[in-house]
């Protein structure tokens, strides 16, 4: 978001399961996209996820997670429809000879899920209006699992994107030691709970402005996704408003969390 332009502050307090977050934020006066709320949000949910690993070192476990180890960049990260959006802009705006390459690396990921017979299950996430319950998708996420696939971002086991990646993909922590991740099914992990799941908020966030259902699009379909509607989906609203609509996802998310 662009400083010079008017902003409006609020100091927010948002009750979550693991400690009260308060933050001062500012968005645009101005009329703004739906992913221009993208970093405030991650922002928010990242400060939530500090405080569950304040919580959880105060307590005498030691997070495991360092830089340089991506087990868990071989899981099936599930993206929002406004990170789609704003991973295909990120695509779109790099160097051709790099997108040319991250775009084959897709390429042969979507090669990999459809010769495993994944393909239909993850497109329907992508593009149906059916996503299926958790017990559902549990045998899709393994079978996902299962093929040690790296991420189409990941170079040299390090996430070329790591600024701009995916909410669901900076929510994963564990206290457990780093060997075990290397077969995080058979193994038995000791993950910290993420206590506000953004991408889950920024997919109810993209319901309650454009309809439809709480998506998460698997990654190597998310730029496909983005491609096929983004001209569709290009209205914008004042900044007050989308943080008020962006709050009050939020505050449903924690209400179905709490006890
Ligand atoms: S986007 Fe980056 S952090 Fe997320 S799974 Fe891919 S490589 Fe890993």
């Amino acid at each position: 978001m662009e400083s010079s332009t008017p902003h409006e502050s609020y100091n927010l307090n948002i009750q979550t399961p693991v400690g009260d977050l308060r933050a001062s934020v500012a968005v645009p006066t101005g009329f703004i996209p739906i992913t221009d709320i993208i970093p405030l949000m991650r922002s928010l949910g990242e400060q939530a996820h500090q405080l569950a690993t304040d919580n959880t070192t105060q307590a005498g476990d030691t997070i495991s997670c360092r830089k340089g180890c991506a087990a868990c960049c071989r899981m099936m990260i599930p993206v929002s429809p406004p990170e789609a959006m704003a991973l295909l802009a990120v695509v779109e705006a790099l160097p051709s000879a790099k997108k040319e390459r991250l775009l084959e690396r897709f390429q042969a990921a979507q090669r990999t899920l459809r010769n495993a017979g994944l393909e239909d299950g993850l497109k329907r996430l992508a593009f149906s209006e059916d996503q299926g319950t958790d017990e559902e998708l549990e045998p899709l996420n393994r079978a996902y699992y299962a093929l040690q696939m790296p991420c189409p971002f990941l170079e040299d086991e390090i996430c070329s994107i790591y600024e701009q990646r995916p909410s669901a993909c900076r929510e994963l922590l564990v206290t457990s030691p780093a060997e075990l991740c290397q077969d995080l099914i058979q193994n038995p992990i000791q993950l910290i709970p993420s206590p506000f799941r953004i991408g889950t908020v920024l997919s109810k966030l993209w319901r309650d402005c454009y309809q439809g259902p709480v998506r998460l699009i698997p990654l190597p379909y998310a730029l496909d996704w983005a491609t096929v509607y983004k001209s569709q989906y290009t209205r914008t609203w004042s900044g007050p408003e989308l943080l008020s609509r962006a709050l009050d996802a939020a505050a449903e998310y924690l209400q179905r969390q709490s006890p």
